[in-house]
């Protein structure tokens, strides 16, 4: 399968050094092996529109609302997404579980209205530092992916799961890829038991990916592509990642 690299801006980004990344990345475009999307702040989602047109690149947002309208004051909704004609959105991004609180069911909830409106939801799952070392890891991950899988079944394949250990996230600590194989391997077996079509899922690594590391963790069999954080802020690291994905 084609390897998808994400970027994930986080809150980070102007008008002006938006347009500079964006034109340096796509600079670039014709070299490019596999799908490249970059989640942005909201207000951004409309210059991504314009500046990625007729272009490979693709663009999502950071999170979405589990409601569909109404008196939710700040909430962003699925259609609006899909009205600026996102691809994907990041749900239950760590920081949003730790920052927001964001239980497994609301993700889930998140997820389902992504899918409703043709939105590919990128779900992100991983264990802390502290249940890594309490031999937690792999339960943590099957909790917060079952919650997932319970809620949107019949269309689980056409989800994007990202395994984003918590202790390796902006700290510059790379799960080995042997580590993040492993948890790759129970994350697609649990949706194999979900899904006829678990195969065609991408299963996307995050956490301190760069340039140096990024090959080795995309050779694992079931590391799909890279959700990318710090890294997707500069183009040159970025384009490195974007390069190790054939
Ligand atoms: C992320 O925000 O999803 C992420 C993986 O961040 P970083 O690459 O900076 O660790």
């Amino acid at each position: 399968m084609k390897k998808l690299i994400a970027g994930n801006w986080k809150m980070n980004g102007s008008l002006e050094s938006n347009a500079a990344l964006v034109q340096a990345l796509l600079s670039h475009s014709a070299d490019w092996k596999c799908d490249v999307a970059l989640c942005v702040p909201a207000p951004y989602l409309s210059q991504l529109q314009n500046l990625s047109k007729a272009s490979p690149l693709m663009f999502g947002a950071q999170d979405v609302s589990m409601h569909e309208a109404g008196a939710f004051t700040g909430e962003i909704s699925a259609g609006m997404l899909k009205d600026f004609e996102c691809r994907y959105v990041i749900v239950g991004h760590s920081e949003r579980r730790q920052f927001h609180l964001e239980s497994d069911a609301l993700v889930a909830n998140k997820a389902q209205k992504a899918l409703a409106s043709g939105i590919t939801p990128i779900v992100c799952v991983g264990e802390t530092l502290q249940e890594r070392e309490a031999g937690l890891t792999e339960e943590v991950v099957k909790r917060q992916l079952a919650a997932v899988i319970h809620l949107n079944g019949h269309c689980i394949s056409e989800i994007v799961l990202a395994y984003e250990p918590v202790w390796a996230i902006g700290t510059g600590k790379t799960a080995t890829p042997e580590q993040a194989q492993h948890v790759h391997a129970v994350l697609r077996a649990q949706l194999h038991a979900a899904s006829a079509h678990a195969d065609r899922v991408h299963i996307v690594y995050g956490g301190s990916m760069n340039a140096a590391n990024a090959s080795q963790l995309l050779a694992q069999p079931d590391i799909d592509g890279g959700l990318v954080g710090g890294a997707s802020l500069k183009a040159a690291d970025f384009l490195s990642i974007i390069a190790a994905a054939h």
